[in-house]
């Protein structure tokens, strides 16, 4: 069994241990006694060092805790050193969300059912559907006033059948490890906390989710909530930046700015269009009308799509009397015919026939038409409708 340093000094990081057992491949070892913590209870396991070997995952198996390394350790008795800064890290994020559970149980109705601290951002998950936003900030309120009121974080252990006041029942039967927040709380927990509230140094509350019917909340202590509150800022003030004004007026400049950008957008199709038309207008001045007057525009692009745009060009060169408007497009293939009312021909028709003998679909109104067909019925498409059309290959 190995002895649990952890439990009674979350605080011990460097220990001497002995090598009880260890794999055949030497990568993995089982002390006598460990300060590193295997993931359990939400909480990520620890990293360091055995005898300067990196520790790369701590493992719980009841009575026994697996090291896994980086590469095999020799020596019987070596010397182990924790990585501190992730270790108090977990240690700030996690009495962190001791002390929020507690307000949130207590104060606003919403018990814990599960935490998960992450690699970037922790969560709890509360047996509530939502909370109101004022909610969620009055909880985070009171959690920082616990934190600045500095209370003591004790542990202690009682039997399971004679342990009262705990937030939430424990499962487990005989000897409990209870975690005390000074006034606050009482919770059965293995994980690592720190000894007083002021060391989680503050509460920040971010983004809520709805999961499986209950609420999700996520939230960050201590270094990370700095760090965050760093990065927010940063982006915030680079945006302020960008609209060259006050950090606070940002939001309300980004939405006038939206809203400019969707009014822009539409008077630049509308103005896309009316240039269609004019285009339309011209290339039907510009072409020669053939001996019965008709007049052809044909075009073949290797790339493209058809567009409102193209439709308008087609609609604009085909409002005059005797014109036929024929588009294809290699890339995806795609085929656009327009007729003026006079041509004395039924665009969807004309084109619904010619695709289906190739394979392709489409249709349209008499006037107007356009389908899709396989990349290699392109040329025969074409040479059909050249000929329906008559007058051969145009411009
Ligand atoms: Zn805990």
């Amino acid at each position: 069994m190995t002895e649990r340093l952890y439990y009674d000094d979350s605080y011990l990081r460097q220990f001497r241990a002995r090598i009880l057992e260890r794999s055949c491949d030497g990568l993995e070892v089982y002390l006598d006694r460990t300060a590193f913590y295997p993931t359990s209870g939400g909480q990520p396991h620890d990293t360091g060092w055995i005898n300067q070997v990196p520790v790369i995952d701590v493992i719980d198996e009841g009575r026994w805790i697996r090291h896994r390394l980086a590469r095999p350790v020799e020596a019987e008795v070596v010397d182990c050193e924790l990585d501190w800064e992730r270790r108090f890290d977990h240690m700030q994020q996690h009495s962190g969300q001791h002390v929020l559970s507690a307000v949130l149980d207590r104060h606003h109705g919403a018990p814990t059912l599960s935490f998960h601290l992450g690699r970037d951002i922790s969560t709890i998950d509360v047996g509530v559907p939502a909370l109101e936003p004022e909610r969620l900030q009055e909880a985070e309120r009171q959690a920082n006033e616990i934190i600045f009121e500095n209370r003591q974080i004790r542990v202690s252990y009682q039997e399971a059948s004679q342990a009262e006041g705990l937030r939430r029942a424990s499962d487990r039967e005989g000897l409990l490890r209870i975690v005390e927040i000074d006034g606050l709380d009482r919770s059965a927990c293995g994980g690592t906390h720190v000894r007083s509230t002021g060391e989680i140094g503050l509460v920040l509350l971010r983004r809520t989710e709805k999961v499986r019917g209950n609420l999700r909340i996520e939230f960050l202590c201590g270094r990370r909530a700095i760090a965050r509150s760093r990065a927010d800022y940063d982006a915030l003030a680079e945006i302020a930046r960008l609209f060259s004004a006050p950090l606070d007026e940002a939001p309300a400049l980004v939405a006038s700015q939206q809203a400019r950008l969707v009014e822009a957008e539409k008077s630049r199709a509308r103005l896309a269009l009316e240039l269609a038309s004019a285009r339309g207008r011209e290339l039907y001045r510009e072409a020669a009308p053939d001996a019965g007057g008709l007049r052809r525009l044909v075009r073949h692009s290797a790339a493209g799509a058809i567009t409102d745009e193209l439709r308008r060009e087609a609609q604009s060169f085909t409002a005059s009397a005797k014109a036929i408007f024929l588009a294809t497009f290699e890339e995806p293939p795609a085929v656009l015919l327009a007729v003026s009312e006079d041509a004395g021909l039924n665009a969807g028709q004309l084109l619904k026939t010619a695709l289906a003998e190739v394979g392709g679909r489409g249709g349209g109104s008499a006037r107007i038409a356009q389908g899709s067909l396989p990349r290699e019925a392109l040329a025969g498409l074409r040479q059909r409708l050249e000929a329906a059309l008559g007058g051969g290959s145009g411009s």
